[in-house]
């Protein structure tokens, strides 16, 4: 398979990374043997996180034995110097390994974030220590946010970004990756198929594979879905005229009804997270129910029931985004999710 250099990292990866959310949802062996498959297939970059349930430990045994040639990156949203000790003492221990190669920052959607985690004597400092002692070789950002994106890699304390890039998504092309590659940041690309609203892989991967320092690391569930891709990274990856016009296709129907994530809507007055119940269909789909039915997005479902359809973060979107309708159709796919998974586990 090809390889990229991931920024100052000075790292040569496979030029197609390995996601680590959906492993969550399958049978441990079923998990271990897709991301085996990635190995087999050339891949050498796995992502996962400390938030990820399942997703480390799976590909802990699944790199038994060929740790030395692949580069494995974990990431904590722990803005505590303790959280992030116990969240790395964590990582090592159900990946199985003695040092991780790429270590991030997770979700620094917010310039509060991004301060805690500049803080030399904040979580940095665990990092820079880890760093130090060979625990961890580099440290990483990942962000949804572009401006707290930018900002974090002119600071020039992260050798990589990981950011959603797809040909939806596509602001990264203009504003992350020139400043990426002025500061010799690597990029990785989160959300390459738009969180499963992208069903062309073709498409959504030959317009990424045309930058050649973009690292796309999509999300794997199922053996034949990283054979497709490869089979994208493999053969002529250049557009027909047909798939162009069927990509502006796609972004015209898709772009008016999908949500960035950028918060730009914000601040909502009755505190909705708007941009996280915006993912409610996507994560219903990729992740663990256990993990979509309680914490972060059934509060956030519970707190959209709030909305007194003000109109205000309409006006603030900069894709001018129906917000109400869909917030109130996100809602509605959780219920109705919600009601079978119950009904499901007997409850
Ligand atoms: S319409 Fe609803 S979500 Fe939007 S700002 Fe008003 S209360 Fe918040
Ligand atoms: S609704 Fe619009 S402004 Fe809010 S996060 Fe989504 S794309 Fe951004």
């Amino acid at each position: 398979m090809d390889e990229m250099r991931l920024g100052r990292t000075g790292m040569m990866v496979s030029k197609l990374g390995f996601g680590g959310i959906p492993i969550m949802r399958v049978p441990e062996d079923e998990a271990v043997a897709v991301v085996q498959k990635c190995l087999d297939l050339g891949i050498t970059f796995l992502d996962t996180a400390n938030a990820y349930t399942t997703s480390e430990a799976s590909i802990g045994k699944a790199v038994k034995g060929k740790r030395e040639k692949l580069v494995v990156a974990t990431k904590s949203a722990s803005r505590s110097r303790e959280g992030l000790e116990r969240h790395l003492s964590m990582s090592l221990d159900r990946l199985g390994l003695d040092y991780i190669d790429l270590y991030q920052f997770h979700r620094v959607d917010d310039f509060k974030s991004l301060e805690i985690v500049l803080d030399r004597k904040g979580p940095m400092a665990v990092l820079e220590e880890a760093k130090r002692t060979r625990v961890i070789r580099h440290i990483g950002v990942t962000s949804h946010q572009i401006d707290v994106a930018e900002e974090a890699v002119k600071s020039d304390c992260f050798e990589t970004l990981m950011f959603p890039f797809n040909f939806i998504t596509c602001e990264a092309a203009d504003r992350l990756l020139p400043l990426c590659r002025k500061h010799d940041v690597g990029f990785i690309a989160m959300k390459p198929l738009a969180g499963g609203a992208l069903e062309n892989v073709i498409i959504a991967f030959k317009y990424l594979f045309q930058f050649a320092d973009v690292l796309p690391i999509p999300g794997i569930e199922k053996p034949h879905e990283i054979e497709q891709i490869v089979k994208v990274l493999q053969g002529s990856r250049d557009m027909t005229d047909a798939e162009r016009t069927e990509m502006q296709r796609l972004k015209d129907e898709l772009g008016s009804r999908f949500c960035r994530r950028c918060d730009y809507c914000q601040p909502c007055t009755q505190e909705i997270p708007i941009s996280t119940v915006m993912v409610i269909t996507s994560v219903i789909r990729r992740m663990p129910p256990e993990l979509v039915f309680t914490g972060i997005f059934a509060d956030a479902v519970e707190k959209a029931a709030n909305c007194t359809e003000c109109g205000d973060c309409e006006e603030r979107c900069p894709y001018r985004l129906p917000i109400r309708e869909m917030l109130r159709e996100q809602v509605q796919f959780f219920q109705v999710a919600k009601q079978k998974y119950d009904r499901s586990m007997g409850t």
